[in-house]
């Protein structure tokens, strides 16, 4: 028996809705309370899984942005350009609240409605959802500066993608985005040497001229930047550093190259020198560093959906090949080693939406004790999404066999992509090293959020047992623990996602995903043992 092509070729997965195949997500949306957000979404996700926009996206990373330094006749312009496939993107993200929604919708559930069209957005074009994640995460601080956002708010607020390179006062809409990381030091940002000096008052309060680089400014052609730089001894400072100075001169921020990148190639990412840009400032002087992680913040919610995306759409690639492909007389999915491994990839994508969609119900709360969770699970859920993301699209690509490893196809481009989550907005290790400042510095969320997860633990002995560990280890001192920094923060990611699985998912994927994550024999290898007797049944349930 072969498949459904003459040539036992799978059919590309297109034209599905990418909301309601997802239970899991449509649930998270209706248990945060964000029904009202429900008929948009359906319409969302059958645009997002519509071929033309599977064809955009493929064309937006085929052509690659293009660097313009200079005009024909010598002028310094500084500007990239891009396919039109970009810019339907863009305009795609923009629409769907990408760039916004939860600063403009008081309701506390529009976190929870924004983080499922983010996720769905990053399954299919990740790039834009650079430019559009990091406007949105920097709108709290340009409320900081009032007459700036005077100018600014109302043009955070439009869902219309406007590209045009002119100054703000001509534009419908606005992109920014954030330069903080020298060729000297991302992680430590005391180490930047861009200095500014002040220079009078402007129409935005009072200016400064910006003398130095940035080693990565991703989205250079947003209309604006929130940048670092030292201000002599008061040190490091936010500033905005438009791309158009206030009297609608073009700024002094120079493009060097792109970025030639591994994967997130629909995005421009660049070096730039200051040459005196002008900036306005944005916070207190002497307190950028603090001010700019507020928007790191949101921007490692928004890794965490972001991966919880790629690994959606590696399970769901791969479920829909191993359907449609078959070897050995019967379809791959119904060949049990092949269906254990997908169900291990179902459990794993329910557990990474949990984790993140739970975060982001929480970012709308006003409680103490979800602003407690949010300190401590933020960069845990940044962490472990984004590292099992990349193992998790590199398997799928496997599933696929050959066909997974050619361009013609989407499991090149998804496995190239998730990396990047996992190094920008702290990598890796700067996560683990944040749980732990998180919790030296308010040891009562840990406590709150370890007391919470064990009431949900009591049903699983397993799971409970490592809360218990949990516990022993915040009750040392904190440079005690740092080198076991990666241990910790994986133990309180695998307990949180078994407590959310008890708490929301079926009772067999639920089981099983203790069952497996909790058995001495899970480690790297994925698809091990799902530890389910009826594997099939849950991938049944992992997909409408
Ligand atoms: C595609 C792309 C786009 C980007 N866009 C932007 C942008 O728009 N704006 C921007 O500001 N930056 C941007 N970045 C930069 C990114 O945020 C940094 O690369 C990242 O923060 C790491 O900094 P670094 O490269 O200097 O590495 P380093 O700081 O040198 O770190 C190297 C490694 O050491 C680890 N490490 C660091 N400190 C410690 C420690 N104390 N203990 C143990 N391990 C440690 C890190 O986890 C990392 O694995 C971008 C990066 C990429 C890849």
């Amino acid at each position: 028996m072969i498949g459904i092509h003459p040539d036992n070729q799978a059919p590309a997965l297109s034209d599905y809705n990418v909301y309601t195949s997802d239970p899991a997500l449509r649930r998270a949306v209706e248990r945060a309370g964000a029904r009202w957000r429900d008929p948009e979404l359906v319409r969302q996700g059958a645009e997002y899984g519509a071929e033309p926009t599977l064809r955009a996206a493929e064309e937006a990373n085929h052509f690659e942005p293009e660097l313009h330094t200079h005009s024909p006749i010598g002028e310094r312009i500084d500007q990239v350009r891009f396919h039109p496939a970009w810019h339907a993107m863009m305009s795609m993200a923009r629409r769907n609240g990408i760039a916004n929604l939860p600063f403009f919708d008081d309701r506390p559930s529009a976190w929870s409605a924004y983080a499922a069209s983010l996720y769905m957005h990053s399954q299919i074009e990740s790039g834009s959802t650079c430019p559009t994640t990091m406007t949105k995460a920097c709108i709290p601080l340009m409320r900081l500066n009032a007459p700036l956002y005077g100018v600014a708010g109302p043009l955070l607020a439009s869902l219309e993608h406007d590209a045009r390179d002119v100054p703000l006062t001509a534009k419908r809409s606005i992109t920014v985005g954030m330069g903080m990381t020298e060729k000297q030091g991302g992680s430590d940002l005391r180490t930047n040497t861009t200095r500014a000096v002040p220079a009078g008052e402007g129409p935005w309060g009072a200016e400064y001229l910006l003398t130095g680089h940035k080693w990565f400014f991703s989205a250079p052609m947003c209309d604006g930047h929130l940048v670092l730089a030292k201000l002599d001894e008061r040190g490091a400072t936010c500033f905005f550093v438009p791309r158009w100075r206030p009297d609608g001169s073009k700024n002094a921020v120079h493009i060097q190259r792109l970025k030639d990148k591994v994967g997130n190639r629909s995005n421009s990412s660049s070096e730039v020198e200051f040459a005196e840009a002008t900036g306005v400032l944005v916070g207190e002087e002497g307190r950028g560093i603090s001010t700019i992680i507020e928007m790191a913040t949101y921007t490692r919610l928004d890794c965490a959906l972001s991966s919880a995306g790629f690994i959606r759409q590696a399970f769901a690639q791969a479920l829909h090949y191993t359907r449609n492909r078959y070897a050995f007389g019967k379809a791959l999915a119904d060949q049990p080693v092949m269906t254990e491994l997908l169900a291990d990839m179902a459990l794993e994508s329910e557990a990474a939406t949990l984790l993140a969609m739970d975060l982001a119900a929480r970012f709308g709360s006003p409680d103490a004790a979800d602003a407690a969770w949010r300190r401590v699970m933020t960069p845990v859920a940044k962490f472990w999404n984004c590292k099992r993301a990349v193992g998790l699209t590199g398997e799928a690509m496997e599933v696929f066999g050959g066909n997974g490893y050619v361009e013609t196809g989407p499991m090149g481009r998804l496995f190239r992509e998730a990396p990047v989550n996992s190094i920008w907005e702290g990598s890796g290790n700067v996560m683990c090293l944040d749980v732990l400042r998180a919790i030296s510095r308010h040891p009562g969320d840990a406590q709150l959020v370890l007391d919470r997860l064990r009431d949900v633990a009591t049903q699983a002995p397993a799971v409970l047992s490592q809360v218990d560990k949990l516990r022993d280890a915040i009750s040392q001192p904190p440079e005690a623990l740092e080198r076991e920094a990666r241990r910790f923060t994986q133990r309180l990611a695998l307990v949180s996602q078994a407590c959310l699985m008890l708490q929301h998912a079926g009772a067999d994927a639920s089981a099983a995903f203790v069952g497996s994550r909790f058995d001495p024999d899970w480690g790297p290898v994925i698809g091990i043992s799902a530890g389910t007797r009826d594997p099939a049944a849950l991938l049944r349930a992992a997909w409408a």
